[in-house]
């Protein structure tokens, strides 16, 4: 992801209009959603959003229960709420759900636009915090979320057994360091370091069938000759 993008969710059609052009001049890429629903269904993609600019009133779900359920879904992209009420019961709901921000309408647009690059520097702060602690990963076509164990490949979901799980989360949080199999093994299996090497290989091979684009080249999981696998992200 190098242009930020930032998922617009707002219903009334000359504000999101506007909101994107003054964005896109800021070099923002944005995609925006009327409701909640077309909302989720950008979401799903795996290259994923700098910044949410969130609509307190949708027509559908509201803008509280929406970024309630992103919380609990794992997502932590950063939320700047919008909304025409600006009573302190209002904003300490959107808080509590999980915004990070909040703006009362009407605003001045470049109130807005200072506030959305406050909230890009918080979304790298995060993503930091997500390699750390492990919530969400995201890497070509495949998005994991260890909270729920959910895996999507290319919009499609696929089942990984615990092990593997763990396997891909110690990648994760070791991505591009060299990792020899004895180092895995006892960090992943938590056995001995000289137990069976081979039940790594073959767990390789497996998250390579199941997360590479071709398996038979494989770009994330590397093997390194001599020395054990790297994970490229
Ligand atoms: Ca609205």
């Amino acid at each position: 992801m190098s242009t930020r993008r930032i998922l617009l969710i707002e219903d009334e059609q000359h504000l999101a209009s506007a909101l994107k052009l003054n964005l896109g001049l800021e070099g923002y890429e944005v995609l925006h959603a009327a409701s909640a629903r077309e909302a989720g269904r950008l979401l799903v993609d795996p290259t994923g959003f700098h910044a949410i600019i969130l609509d307190v009133m949708l027509p559908d779900v509201d803008g509280v229960t929406f970024c309630q359920r992103l919380r609990d879904a794992g997502d932590y992209t950063p939320v700047l709420m919008l909304t025409a009420r600006s009573s302190p019961q209002d904003k300490v709901a959107g808080l509590e759900a999980g915004a990070d921000d909040y703006l009362p309408k009407p605003f001045e647009l470049a109130e807005l636009l200072a506030r959305v690059r406050s909230l890009m520097r918080r979304a790298r702060w995060a993503r930091a915090e997500t390699e750390t602690d492990g919530a969400m990963l995201r890497f070509g076509q495949v998005v994991v979320d260890f909270a729920t164990h959910r895996v999507m490949v290319a919009d499609r979901p696929i089942t990984l057994t615990k092990l593997e799980l763990d396997l891909l989360r110690y990648f994760a949080e070791n991505a591009r360091r060299v990792l020899s199999r004895g180092e895995l093994l006892e960090n992943v299996w938590h056995v001995d370091r000289h137990a069976n090497t081979r039940t790594v290989d073959n767990f390789i091979v497996r998250l390579r069938r199941q997360l590479e684009p071709d398996p038979q080249r494989p770009v994330h999981f590397v093997s390194v000759r001599g020395a054990g696998y790297k994970f490229e992200p």
